[in-house]
């Protein structure tokens, strides 16, 4: 700004000049340069004073040069260069095309247009130096229409076959979308340089066409242009996007061969289509033999890494990063939240808050995403601040992920809280919010939710309708349910998917409307698969449904031969109706194929720690107290008619040792371990891997009645409320 003051003092107290023409001529070319330099608004406006003062306000290169000045300035000093302009009087083509090239640039290129419209109704006559500007503010404004009837214009005029014009129609097209119109173009043209081709190329990636994006590229080296590194970076992308590994290495191949430098820019380019193409031994290897590893090629490694899921390797690479920038911690962090590493994502974030990072928007939702992952309620009112703090309230994708965070916390008054505070709500919070009442089986409150966003005129989508499908079928809501299935198909022309299928399979089977569960699935358009087949299948286990069940299981066993469920259901159907050869069978074909169960891992957090279990574990450092606590509640709980139920433990073993694999299921352990250190009156928070198996469940209940407490478990599909006895799922899950 030092330079605006010390431009301006000699200009405000421009001396008189003796002899008045070379005065003019000097104040003139003085002007001229004043404005170019000019970095204020209210700078250009003394200027604008002088101009008035000198008697110079007829000078089209001076009222010219203030526009176009004030045009660059920023935002809100376009209506004054507009204003400016229009004291031109009668702006010759020339004229004209230079400010509606400056407008085509600015803040608003839709200005262009719209001044472009009010001079050729004033009789503005256009050569073919006006076509490239008004297409390119077509371009930058997605304004199909208007760039379709200035091609037009230009075909009419004759300008269609200058080269620059043909370029800035397939600039025009592509931007717009219109990639086969953009392409027309292209095959018209005589002469086609970089630039052009680079257009055509960039068009197709941002369409999603990686296919012709590859092709385009050769037929491009066919034709005798020489490609430069930003085609090249986007012909990577396409590889990578495309999963074309053998296109991506002769591209590689190709940049050695020409000995074009390798630039951080075009080394991340080739990392990234390496690891797009899942192969990250030949990142690494180009990776080692850079003689100089920078901030941004180290990061697009330790995303790689990442987004395959190796955070081991990728946190390596990350810890011998000297100055890690935000893109680097936000690689780093959202690589362990997208791969089930929550605390890590978390613990990381921490590090980048003592060293004063500010985290960006997409490491906020990252961080957040995490935290429902991890179930955690305390952390996530602590991340909830920060979101807070950093002035990301009112974002809405974040505070969409903060309702889910919240609802996945087992906190809905969370969830709440934040949906009421906002003040923009789009289609994604209503169903964020329709579907966290829905988890913890509130299934009047999410019908009614779903209702309101349809008075206030929000249109739902899929995920919507899953959502309040899944909140009816838990709850019972038969006819609720066929109606807003109905109105789904009919009202707003959604075609069902698996998903929807699914759960009204789930909705007639756990009314035990069998007939009509399986009707449906005969029925429908699509072909049935595993999660129809397992809906089904739940449904005729809770119901004792044998043949049914049995049918089920089979054809889900024809599409996923691997899935436990299955194999559980077949063996403890067979095992009650005393068939004990197809039991065998059962068996022996589960370790034929390697089936195996995860193992199960329950969280418990307690006093801002994370405790883990897994099942049978004796590594926690009270284990021995914890067991001790066990054996206790369960002789507390068989005072009141607790029996362990095994019917879900397939391992062959006998029935003592059954029993005992079931009671060191992991969220036993760590309701035990809650019931040790919890204060009385608070509740337990416990977040299991697995699906909560029938006899994990029965113990919960005993265990809210016997001891009073309220215990809220978050399995693989849903939460369970247990209170008094009873839960939430009404024994559905
Ligand atoms: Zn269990
Ligand atoms: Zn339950």
């Amino acid at each position: 700004m030092a330079a605006t003051a010390t431009m301006t003092q000699p200009i405000t107290t421009f001396p008189p000049h003796p002899n008045p023409t070379i005065h003019h001529h000097n104040r003139h070319s003085h002007l001229l340069s004043a404005l170019s330099s000019a970095t204020s608004i209210s700078h250009l406006k003394q200027l604008h004073a002088q101009i008035l003062r000198s008697g110079l306000d007829r000078s089209t290169s001076l009222l010219l040069k203030l526009a176009v000045s004030s045009c660059a300035l920023s935002r809100s000093s376009l209506p004054y260069a507009l204003s400016v302009f229009a004291q031109i009087p009668r702006p010759q083509t020339r004229i004209s095309n230079s400010f509606l090239r400056e407008l085509s640039r600015s803040s608003e290129p839709e200005s262009a247009l719209f001044l472009f419209e009010k001079l050729l109704k004033e009789g503005l006559r256009v050569d073919r130096f006006s076509f490239p500007a008004l297409l390119k503010a077509s371009s930058r404004v997605q304004a199909l229409m208007e760039g379709m009837e200035i091609h037009g214009l230009g075909v009419k005029l004759g300008f269609d076959s200058d080269p620059f014009v043909q370029t800035a129609v397939v600039r025009m097209y592509a931007a717009c979308g219109r990639i086969s119109d953009a392409r027309m173009m292209f095959e018209k043209m005589s002469h086609r340089d970089v630039v052009t081709w680079s257009i055509m190329i960039d068009g197709y990636s941002q369409s999603g066409l990686f296919d012709d994006v590859l092709m385009l590229f050769e037929e491009m080296k066919r034709s005798d242009v020489e490609p430069d590194e930003m085609i090249l970076s986007t012909v990577l992308s396409a590889c990578g996007r495309a999963g074309n590994l053998n296109c991506g290495k002769a591209i590689h191949e190709l940049i050695t061969e020409k000995d074009m430098v390798l630039d951080s820019h075009l080394v991340s380019a080739l990392i990234t289509m390496y690891s797009s193409c899942g192969s990250m031994e030949l990142a690494q290897d180009l990776y080692d033999q850079l003689s100089s590893k920078n901030v941004v090629v180290s990061t697009a490694m330790v995303s790689g890494y990442s987004k395959l899921g190796k955070v081991e390797a990728a946190r390596l690479i990350f810890d011998q990063i000297d100055e890690k920038d935000l893109v680097c911690w936000s690689a780093m962090i959202s690589g362990y939240a997208e791969s089930e590493h929550p605390q890590e994502a978390l613990d990381l974030f921490n590090e980048m808050q003592v060293l004063g990072i500010k985290p960006d928007h997409i490491t906020m939702l990252s961080v957040v995403s995490a935290c429902a992952n991890l179930g955690a309620l305390e952390k996530s009112k602590w991340i909830h601040k920060h979101v807070d703090k950093y002035g990301f309230s009112e974002a809405l994708s974040i505070s969409n992920a903060l309702i889910d965070m919240y609802a996945k916390c087992g906190s809905l008054e969370g969830a709440r809280e934040v949906f009421n505070r906002m003040h923009r709500r789009n289609v994604i919070t209503w169903t964020s919010m329709i579907s966290a009442f829905a988890m913890h089986g509130d299934a009047a409150n999410s019908v009614k939710l779903f209702n309101q966003m349809k008075a206030e005129n929000i249109q739902p989508n899929g995920v919507t309708f899953v959502s309040v499908l899944y909140a009816c079928s838990h709850a019972g809501l038969v006819d609720e349910g066929q109606k807003i299935f109905a109105s789904m198909v009919n009202e707003y022309n959604i075609v069902p998917k698996h998903e929807h299928y699914g759960c009204m399979v789930d909705l007639f089977g756990r009314a035990n409307l069998l007939r009509e569960a399986l009707e449906l699935v005969e029925q429908m358009p699509l072909a049935p698969n595993v999660v129809i087949w397992g809906s089904l299948m739940a449904a005729c286990r809770v119901h004792k449904e044998v043949e049914l069940g049995e049918f089920a299981a089979k054809r889900l066993l024809d599409l996923e031969p691997n899935h436990d469920g299955a194999h559980v259901l077949l063996s403890n159907i067979y095992a009650k109706e005393r068939r004990w050869e197809d039991v065998r069978e059962v068996r022996r074909l589960m370790k034929h194929k390697g089936v195996f169960k995860e193992r199960g891992c329950s969280r418990l957090e307690l006093n801002n720690e994370i405790h883990e279990f897994l099942m049978a574990d004796r590594s926690h450092k009270q284990a021995d107290e914890i067991y001790a606590k066990l054996d206790e509640v369960v002789g507390d709980l068989k005072l009141v008619g607790y029996a362990p139920n095994t019917c879900d433990v397939l391992v062959d073993v006998n029935e003592d040792e059954k029993e005992e694999m079931v009671l060191w299921h992991s969220e036993k352990l760590a309701l035990c371990y809650g019931l040790m250190k919890e204060e009385e009156g608070s509740s337990i928070h416990i977040v299991k891997n697995l699906r909560i198996c029938e006899d994990c469940h029965d113990f919960m209940k005993l265990v809210s009645k016997v001891y009073q407490r309220n215990i809220i478990v978050r399995d693989r599909t849903r939460f369970h409320h247990y209170k008094d006895g009873k839960c939430s799922c009404k024994d559905y899950w």
